[in-house]
């Protein structure tokens, strides 16, 4: 693979901070050099892209996703989180095969990637057919196979999990795994507890919903005595690099639990569609390790961490009639932190960091003039702003255009949702 010159661009980086132009060399999957100006040392067989009207960035991370639900997306609308769950998703996935998983997070990928996503946080059953599409789609991903203490047979559930973090962590340098316990409500502390364990025994981490909903928290104290985050503190999981779906009701006094490796992945848009009221992250929001995730396109219906952000941000500034809240650099930091929960390593704009990016356009008539870039990136732009994106210094998205084949995949999907449909509803023995 040659060079890849990125000529010329204006750098916004992780802290928001604007600085150009600046060419970025990238080779062999990483960035080589930032030089000041347009350098004039090209090769013959370098690729070279004009930059000079492009804003460039670390690529997007969405922390907290279900991509296989985007084939139920729009599926169950204005329903409560308890018929959402009891009445409409769990009996569908009950009848959902491999090939729906792999056709529905195929239908996320291509929908992330266009949105200028380079790595996503995935929690899902069925996870061999999501890290099959991660590795044939260029994009990175970090896949919790899901576990539901519910469902009975723990241990084989854990044993087939531990199975498939030893077939598929670290491949290609693109995809990791970790332990997916899907709650302290669907799960015993001794599932939690099981789950700690072999997640340490293999080097990985967990990924667990915490608190969407303010009555999880007193279920949790009825039930265990204990809140939730505590239940899951009290487990070991909380030892280990831990993320946490949620953790929007957070109590202030479950806040000294977190340490350093824990991360909170918000989905505003999903508490607002089901009606989850106020949440408790608006609270000093800087001692928390907030981050960005989407959750499912089932309940958020679209998968853009900039869109989630900017969702947040306008949450907390109608929610504490405070329009300081959440100022642009605070929103930028919060969804670049999601690099930070990840073990690639990506999210700067220097020498000897992997080549995850996003070339921006924002001379188009919804973010131009662009005064302030991070004001057009947060309440702005959308995909049609994502010119191009590269993971490990190859193209996702080149001159506006994705490099995987979408119709094919739409297509896919149709086959898929049809089936869905088909099948219909069938028995879960979950319980929400
Ligand atoms: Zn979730």
């Amino acid at each position: 693979m040659g060079r890849v010159l990125l000529e010329g661009a204006t750098v916004v980086d992780r802290d928001g901070n604007v600085s150009g132009p600046r060419t970025v060399v990238v080779e062999d999957g990483l960035i080589s050099a930032v030089a000041a100006g347009r350098p004039g040392d090209r090769r013959p067989d370098d690729e070279v892209v004009d930059c000079s009207r492009l804003h460039l960035t670390p690529g997007l991370v969405n922390l907290h996703t279900h991509s296989p639900m985007n084939i139920f997306k729009g599926i169950a609308e204005d329903a409560t989180p308890d018929r959402w769950f009891n009445e409409e998703i769990w009996p569908y996935e009950s009848k959902m095969d491999g090939d729906d998983v792999e056709a529905g997070a195929m239908l996320a990928i291509a929908e992330m990637i266009d949105n200028g996503v380079t790595a996503f946080a995935d929690h899902y059953f069925s996870a061999e057919r999501i890290c099959a599409a991660v590795i044939g789609s260029g994009i990175r991903a970090d896949v919790a196979p899901t576990l539901f203490g519910m469902a009975g047979d723990f241990s084989g559930q854990l044993e087939h999990a531990s199975d498939l973090v030893r077939e598929w962590n670290g491949r290609e340098g693109r995809l990791s795994l970790r332990f997916g316990p899907h709650s302290p409500y669907t799960c015993s502390p001794d599932d939690l507890a099981a789950c700690a364990v072999a997640a340490a025994d293999l080097g990985v981490g967990a990924h667990i919903h915490v608190e969407d909903s303010e009555a999880q928290i007193a279920a949790s104290v009825e039930r265990h005595g204990k809140t939730p985050l505590r239940v899951v503190s009290d487990s070991g999981l909380m030892d280990l690099p831990l993320i946490i779906g949620h953790g929007y009701w957070i109590l202030d006094e479950e806040r000294p639990l977190l340490r350093d490796g824990n991360w909170i992945a918000v989905c505003m848009k999903t508490y607002m569609k089901l009606g989850e009221g106020p949440g408790r992250v608006w609270r000093r929001p800087e001692e928390l390790p907030l981050c960005i995730g989407t959750d499912g396109a089932a309940s958020s219906n679209t998968l853009s961490p900039l869109e989630q952000a900017r969702t947040l941000a306008l949450a907390a500034k109608y929610q504490e009639r405070n329009a300081e809240a959440f100022p642009l650099k605070a929103t930028w930091k919060m969804l670049m932190r999601g690099h930070d929960a990840l073990p690639f390593g990506t999210g700067r704009i220097e020498a000897g960091a992997p080549a995850d990016l996003v070339l921006w356009d924002l001379r188009r008539p919804n973010t131009f003039p662009a005064y302030d870039p991070l004001a057009a990136l947060i309440y702005s732009a959308d995909a049609g702003n994502v010119r191009h994106s590269m993971v490990a210094g190859r193209w996702l998205k080149k001159d506006g255009e994705s490099m995987l084949d979408v119709g094919a995949v739409i297509e896919r999907a149709a086959g898929r949702a049809a089936g869905i449909l088909r099948k219909g509803k069938g028995k879960t023995y979950l319980e929400f």
